[in-house]
């Protein structure tokens, strides 16, 4: 069996950057920090991070007093960040610079007096928080038939804004509903959409093209790697989504020659891994990389995790 790996796939920037602020805020104050929301949808990431001290909250009112305060990656609500500042709690913000980018353009739309219409799905985390940015009114459209029953006026000056795990291929219909119901639409350039989601679908089709069948390593909670399954499918390719090799089925690649691996955005490389053994446990294996783009970007620290805690030395005399 051949075993063909997506390139790129798994962690993109912005997942890379709120794990790292967690670890280093767990090295610089010391342990519990307290992080709301998963802070990438992933159980792995989750567990191991709790293992080191982080406690994982839904809700504020969870966090004691003066306890350090991580926000996940998918970016919050203008009133989560009210709440945390009025209980003075000590917030270190490790939401997606471009999911911020998406607040502030959605921030500036409204400013300019324009309806403000969300592209995304409803119920996930950085839809609320970009909905939770905006003061008055924000309409969401998850498809087509959204964007005719939205109580928007047609002559009226609308603006759109996407979620950022929804590729450009995933809008473009959507967007086109909207110009053609009005007139008077804006939305931000192409060129502004999350790097990452459109990377891993453009190599997930290039997969579909030489895979039997596909294996998208991922959360089932996690968006940007349910829509690499369906791209996978859509394409002609039998897909599925795993958490790691345990959920492997024997009969899913049984009659495959070769086998497509590819991972969402808040995916380890450690659980691509862990799928490959399982297979291998299962046939001969020969496994390779579909040549791909090569990612180089990096976002920064917030500034007080910048410089990584040295060890405290330890002191004359002092038990070691
Ligand atoms: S998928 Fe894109 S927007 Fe989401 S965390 Fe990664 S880089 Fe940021």
């Amino acid at each position: 069996m051949h075993v063909i790996l997506a390139q790129p796939r798994g962690f993109c920037a912005g997942v890379v950057r709120a794990i790292e602020i967690v670890e280093r805020a767990l090295q610089k104050y010391g342990p519990p920090v307290y992080v709301r929301h998963e802070i990438v949808h992933n159980r792995h990431v989750v567990e191991s991070l709790k293992a080191k001290g982080a406690v994982f909250v839904e809700n504020l009112t969870e966090v004691p007093p003066h306890a350090i305060t991580i926000f996940s990656a998918h970016g919050v609500a203008q009133a989560i960040e009210e709440e945390a500042t009025g209980r003075e709690l000590p917030v270190i913000d490790a939401t997606c610079p471009l999911v911020t980018k998406v607040h502030k353009q959605a921030i500036r739309y409204v400013g300019q007096g324009r309806t403000l219409v969300l592209i995304g799905h409803a119920g996930h985390p950085e839809v609320e928080g970009t909905m939770g940015r905006i003061s008055g009114p924000v309409f969401l459209a998850q498809n087509e038939k959204d964007v005719d029953t939205l109580p928007i006026p047609t002559d009226a000056s609308v603006a759109y804004v996407t979620q950022t795990t929804l590729s450009v291929d995933d809008t473009r219909s959507i967007i086109a509903a909207l110009k053609a119901r009005f007139s008077d639409i804006v939305g931000p350039e192409t060129s502004d959409i999350c790097y990452a989601t459109q990377n891993r679908q453009t190599a997930v089709r290039e997969l579909s093209k030489v895979a039997d069948v596909i294996l998208v390593v991922g959360a089932k909670n996690s968006s940007n790697s349910n829509r690499l399954r369906e791209i996978g499918a859509e394409a002609g390719t039998p897909s599925y989504l795993i958490a790691d090799g345990s959920e492997l089925k024997p009969e899913w690649v049984q009659n495959a020659r070769v086998v497509g691996i590819t991972a969402g955005a808040s995916a380890p490389e450690v659980l691509v891994e862990d799928v490959v053994a399982a297979l291998r446990r299962l046939n001969s294996i020969e496994v390779s990389t579909l040549p791909g783009i090569e990612e180089n970007i990096e976002f920064r620290l917030p500034a007080e995790l910048r410089t990584p805690q040295k060890p405290v030395p330890a002191m004359a005399g002092s038990a070691s």
